[in-house]
C-alpha cells in the first residue's frame, strides 16, 4: 500500500495555490510531475558530470557517457528489454512512433497493410496514415466493441485477410495481384489516452505475430502503471515518452527486439551513428547508437532513469493499484452527475476518465474548475478519428496519478457539479 501522504511531499508542486485554491492535479494523463529525487539527479548531473558523450577521452566525458549507459541499462530492466542496446532514447513516444514508422518504409510494398484502431493517438495514427500513403499501402483502421475496447474479431479478420469497414484508400494489387497484401505492421496503444482502455497486448501480439505482422506498442500511458515488460507482452517495439512517467520532457525511449530494431533504416543521419563516412558513402555504428543521431539528450535519460528507480521503489504494482481505485471511484462520482456521460466502459481501465456533458462545452466546464484549482483536461486529445467517431469535437478528461488522493477526487467531483450548475443557469 502506497503511503500517499508521504509521496506527495515527493512532489512540492502539489503545494502550489492556484487562485487562491489548493491545486488539484488530475492532468497527469497529459503530463505527469516531477519528484524531487529525479530533479536533484538532473541538477546532479549537470553539477558533477555534465559533458558530450561517446566523444571525448576525458575525465567528464567518461563520467557523462557512463552515465547516459548507467541509464540505459536501468531503462532496460524496467521496460522487460532483452538487452540494454534494444533501448533506444527518443524525445519520447511521437518521436520513437515516427522512427519505427520511417525506419521500416523501405519494407512496404504497394498493396501491403498496416493495422491500427480508431482509438489511436494522432502519434500513432498519423506516421502510418502518411507511410500508407507514401508506400502505396492499405491504412486498416480497426474499431472498438460495444464496450470501446479494440474489436478483436475485427482484428482476427482483418489479420485473417478481410478488411476493415473504416479502412483507408482502396486497397491496391500486391506484387503477386492479390488485392490485399499480408499485414506487415499491427500498432496499438497499450491504453486509450481518451477511453482508458487498456490493449490485451499478449493476446494482440500473438495474433499479429501468427500473421506475420510486426507488433508495435504505444506505451505512453501504461509505463507507469504496472509492470510492463516488452518481451512478456510479446512487443517487437515498445513507445514511450518520459514525461508521462516522472521523469521530465524531452525523453522516452523506443525499446525493441534486437532483430526488429536491426530492421529500421536510419531515419536521422550525423554525429555518433555512423561507422565510417567516405566522400562516396557511409556505414552504420551498431545498436542503438546508430538511431541516436547527433548529441542524445543524455541528462534527460539520466532522469528517465532516475523516474524508473523512483516507481520501482514505489512499488510499480502499488501505484497502478492506487491509480485503479482513484480511477474506479471518479467513475462512480462523476457517473452521478446529473447529464455526465463517461466515453466507454472499458473492461480494463487505465487511470483516466473522458466524459462530456449535456449542453456544457468542456472547455467552459475546464476553464470553471481551473478557478476552484482543479487541472483537467479539454479538447480533442489528439484522437480525432475517435472522437469522430462518437460524433464529438471536445470532451474533458479527469486523469489521476498515484500522488492523487480520494479526497481530490471528491472536491473535483464537486467542482465539476457546481460548473455544470453555472453553465446550465446562464444558458
Ligand atoms: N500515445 C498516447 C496514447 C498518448 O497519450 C500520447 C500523449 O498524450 C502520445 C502517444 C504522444 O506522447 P508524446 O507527446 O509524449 O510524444
Amino acid at each position: 500500500m502506497l503511503d500517499v501522504a508521504r509521496v506527495r511531499e515527493d512532489f512540492p508542486i502539489l503545494g502550489t495555490q492556484v487562485h487562491g485554491c489548493p491545486l488539484v492535479y488530475l492532468d497527469n494523463s497529459a503530463t505527469t510531475q516531477v519528484p524531487e529525487c529525479v530533479l536533484d539527479r538532473v541538477a546532479g548531473h549537470y553539477r558533477t558530470s555534465n559533458a558530450n558523450v561517446h566523444r571525448g577521452m576525458h575525465y567528464l566525458a567518461h563520467a557523462s557517457t557512463s552515465a547516459l549507459e548507467g541509464a540505459r541499462r536501468t531503462v532496460a530492466a524496467f521496460a522487460g528489454a532483452p538487452s540494454e542496446d534494444g533501448v533506444v532514447f527518443t524525445r519520447g513516444t511521437t518521436d520513437a512512433l515516427n522512427m519505427v514508422a520511417r525506419g521500416l518504409a523501405y519494407l512496404i510494398q504497394p498493396g501491403d497493410r498496416v493495422v491500427v484502431s480508431v482509438m489511436e493517438h494522432h502519434s500513432n495514427y498519423v506516421p502510418w496514415q502518411q507511410l500508407c500513403a507514401e508506400r502505396g499501402a492499405r491504412f486498416e483502421v480497426v474499431g472498438l466493441d460495444e464496450r470501446g475496447d479494440v474489436d478483436l474479431d475485427e482484428l482476427a479478420r482483418v489479420l485473417d485477410g478481410g478488411t476493415t469497414a473504416a479502412g483507408g484508400p482502396a486497397a491496391t494489387a500486391d506484387a503477386a495481384g492479390n488485392a490485399r497484401g499480408p499485414v506487415r505492421v499491427v500498432a496499438l496503444a497499450g491504453c486509450s489516452n481518451v477511453l482508458g482502455s487498456v490493449l490485451p497486448a499478449r493476446r494482440v501480439a500473438d495474433m499479429a505475430h501468427a500473421a506475420g505482422a510486426l507488433f508495435v506498442l504505444d506505451g505512453a500511458q501504461i509505463m507507469r502503471h504496472g509492470v510492463v515488460d516488452m518481451q512478456a507482452l510479446g512487443c517487437d517495439y515498445l513507445a514511450f515518452s518520459g514525461h508521462k512517467m516522472m521523469a521530465g520532457t524531452g525523453i522516452g525511449a523506443l525499446v525493441g527486439t534486437m532483430g526488429s530494431l536491426e530492421l529500421l533504416r536510419p531515419r536521422d543521419f550525423g554525429g555518433e551513428m555512423v561507422g565510417e563516412v567516405t566522400r562516396e558513402r557511409t556505414t552504420w555504428d551498431a545498436l542503438p547508437l546508430r538511431l541516436e543521431a547527433g548529441t542524445p539528450n543524455y541528462v534527460g535519460a539520466v532522469a528517465l532513469a532516475a523516474a524508473c528507480d523512483y516507481l520501482n521503489a514505489l512499488g510499480r504494482n502499488d501505484v497502478a493499484a492506487w491509480e485503479d481505485e482513484l480511477a474506479t471511484h471518479a467513475l462512480e462520482r462523476l457517473r452521478a452527475i446529473d447529464g455526465l456521460h463517461v466515453l466507454g466502459n472499458p473492461r480494463k481501465r487505465c487511470g483516466l476518465v473522458s466524459f462530456t456533458v449535456d449542453g456544457v462545452h468542456p472547455l467552459d466546464l475546464c476553464t470553471l474548475v481551473d478557478a476552484r484549482g482543479v487541472a483537467l483536461r479539454s479538447g480533442h486529445n489528439c484522437a480525432q478519428p475517435l472522437l469522430d467517431l462518437f460524433g464529438l469535437t471536445s470532451v474533458a478528461r479527469l486523469s489521476p496519478a498515484f500522488y492523487n488522493t480520494r479526497e481530490e477526487i471528491d472536491y473535483a467531483a464537486e467542482q465539476i457539479e457546481c460548473a455544470v450548475t453555472m453553465l446550465r443557469a446562464a444558458r
